[in-house]
């Protein structure tokens, strides 16, 4: 195990905790996070449509850089929530390829459930693509998606822009949906 390598998670031992969590979500709590994460979606399919105006997806693919290999910890409680929400399931991580979410086809979590740090990132080469108007376009884009992220992570701790498996070691076992107000981690 490198210091690269994210905790150990029983990965369906955390769907069922959160699908059990999710069950006793007041209609209020469930409202609220819907609503960011359709506002997360839609800011990231923007995102994405300027990476595309910008020639991302054939020039990731021929690229030797692959930013993918940096990816282990990106995925955020968030990203996670969106699926479960909307009763589907997530790919399952897959922890002996670079990033748990990679595959031969490229990323397995579609555009809008990416995370941040993945969709947000536009090396020089594609950023000097945009034209000046698209440039500015990017920089609000992305300060309305952190701001999103962060709604949800200041109400729900685990959901921290610093990734999923780095916020559970932090959480101890204690309840994922848990908020400031009454802490249960503790
Ligand atoms: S974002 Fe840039 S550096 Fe990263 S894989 Fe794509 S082309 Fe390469
Ligand atoms: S989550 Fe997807 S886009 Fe992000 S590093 Fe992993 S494979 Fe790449």
């Amino acid at each position: 195990m490198t210091e690269q390598t994210p905790a150990p998670v029983d990965w369906h031992v955390l769907l069922s905790a959160l699908h059990s969590e999710l069950s006793t979500l007041e209609d209020g709590a469930r409202l609220w996070l819907l609503r960011q994460i359709a506002e997360i979606g839609t800011l990231q399919a923007e995102l994405d449509a300027l990476f595309r105006s910008a020639g991302g997806p054939a020039t990731c693919a021929a690229c030797v850089d692959t930013c993918c290999g940096c990816g282990r910890h990106h995925l955020t409680l968030t990203n996670l929530l969106a699926y479960l929400l909307s009763g589907e399931v997530p790919p399952a991580p897959d922890f002996s390829c670079t990033c748990p979410f990679l595959s031969e086809k490229g990323c397995r979590l579609p555009v809008t459930r990416r995370p941040y740090n993945c969709i947000t990132f536009f090396c020089e080469t594609l950023e000097e693509r945009l034209d000046h108007g698209e440039r500015e376009q990017l920089r609000r884009l992305d300060h309305q998606l952190r701001q999103a992220y962060q709604r949800v992570a200041e109400r729900y701790p685990v959901a921290s822009l610093r990734g999923l498996w780095i916020a559970l070691e932090r959480a101890c076992g204690g309840h994922l949906l848990s908020t400031p107000d009454h802490d249960v981690l503790k």
